[in-house]
């Protein structure tokens, strides 16, 4: 452990002198989605009993909280397909702590989980959706139904969450004529949006990333045809930069890797659902928290130790290059997008 990893006030510091306060959680690296940007269409996923146990997920996310952690979101694959989730929403929404508390979804589970999720405390969910036409989606999605989430956003919408943002990744020829749609179907319920540029990670039969990439200043000029859009300081401590409409209060979001890099504000870290903790998106850099707290199952300072020393191999950012074959060969869904 070196002295920069933790500070005098119990928060992790990485050798930048960034200070980790957001852990992204991925309880699952299964989906019952298919996104052609995120998975392949034969994909294996990590046998169940490598799989971090809801236990010890919460038990985890409650040293980060610990040491100041004060962020957490809940990512997959696709969270809601995990069984007995709940108890980790249950669990970790009960931490004083915890000062934000969210999740990103495909949507297709919430008409079942919605309200048992805001009396958990999650405030704000995250809810991808790539299109508003049903045989795209199902094209998009491979195998699913635009119907199901269209139900899913309905009930989030009912229960009350403090926010919701729809978000989408735009692809050039797939979906790119949407754009104005989506940021329209968004406001018009009061919901914000952000486009995500397409990120390289893992190997995808679908389409050349590079031919499909849109970036975010392209989708500006897309949406300026239509809105007033002006820029805000506004953060919800992730990587979106957001617009606001000069006739509304309504956002929208970009998440930009490529065209305007946000690794010099990184404030977070990836938890898979094998229990690996990823410091860098685009990079391998991890450390094996599973092992620790499989060898320790009773005690948490040899967890927090890890955690600590981990901050020290936090890398600089990632060298994203649409143009040569992916680096990261690891899915979106093994990351925890
Ligand atoms: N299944 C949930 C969902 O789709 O919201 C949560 C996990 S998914 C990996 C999280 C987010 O990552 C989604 O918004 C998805 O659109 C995005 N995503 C997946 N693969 C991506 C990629 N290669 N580049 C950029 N965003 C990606
Ligand atoms: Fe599943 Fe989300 Fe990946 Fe789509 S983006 S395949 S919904 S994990």
């Amino acid at each position: 452990m070196t002295q920069n990893s933790i500070t005098t006030d119990n928060t992790l510091t990485d050798r930048f002198g960034r200070r980790i306060e957001y852990l992204r959680i991925s309880v699952t690296d299964r989906c019952d989605l298919r996104c052609v940007y995120c998975m392949s269409e034969d994909m294996k996923f990590v046998p169940r009993a490598q799989l971090l146990t809801l236990e010890e997920v919460i038990r985890i996310g409650r040293v980060f909280t610990e040491l100041g952690v004060s962020k957490i979101r809940i990512t997959g694959g696709e969270p809601l397909t995990r069984r007995n989730i709940m108890e980790v929403f249950n669990q970790l929404g009960s931490l004083d702590a915890l000062k934000d508390f969210t999740l990103t979804t495909n949507g297709t589970q919430l008409s079942k989980y919605a309200d048992d999720l805001r009396h958990a405390g999650v405030d704000r969910i995250n809810i991808s959706l790539d299109t508003l036409q049903e045989e795209r989606f199902s094209r998009i999605t491979r195998t699913g139904k635009l119907q199901r989430t269209m139900d899913g956003i309905d009930a989030a919408l009912a229960a009350g969450f403090k926010r919701i943002k729809l978000n989408s990744v735009i692809l050039r020829h797939r979906n790119h004529d949407e754009i104005i749609d989506l940021v329209n179907f968004a406001h018009d319920r009061g919901m914000d949006i952000s486009f995500i540029e397409e990120m390289p990670l893992g190997v995808i039969g679908d389409h050349d990333r590079a031919e499909a990439y849109i970036s975010s200043d392209e989708i500006l000029d897309i949406l300026r045809q239509q809105h007033d859009l002006i820029p805000t300081t506004d953060t919800t401590g992730g990587p979106s930069r957001y617009y606001r409409r000069t006739d509304s209060a309504a956002r929208v979001g970009f998440i930009s890797p490529h065209s305007h890099n946000f690794c010099e504000d990184c404030n977070r870290v990836r938890l898979t659902a094998e229990g690996r903790l990823l410091l860098c998106l685009g990079q391998e850099h991890s450390v094996d928290l599973r092992r620790v707290v499989r060898t320790y199952p009773g005690e948490d300072e040899p967890l927090r130790e890890a955690i600590i020393a981990a901050m020290d191999i936090k890398p600089r950012g990632h060298d994203f290059d649409l143009n040569s074959q992916p680096v990261i060969l690891r899915h979106m869904n093994s990351t925890g997008g």
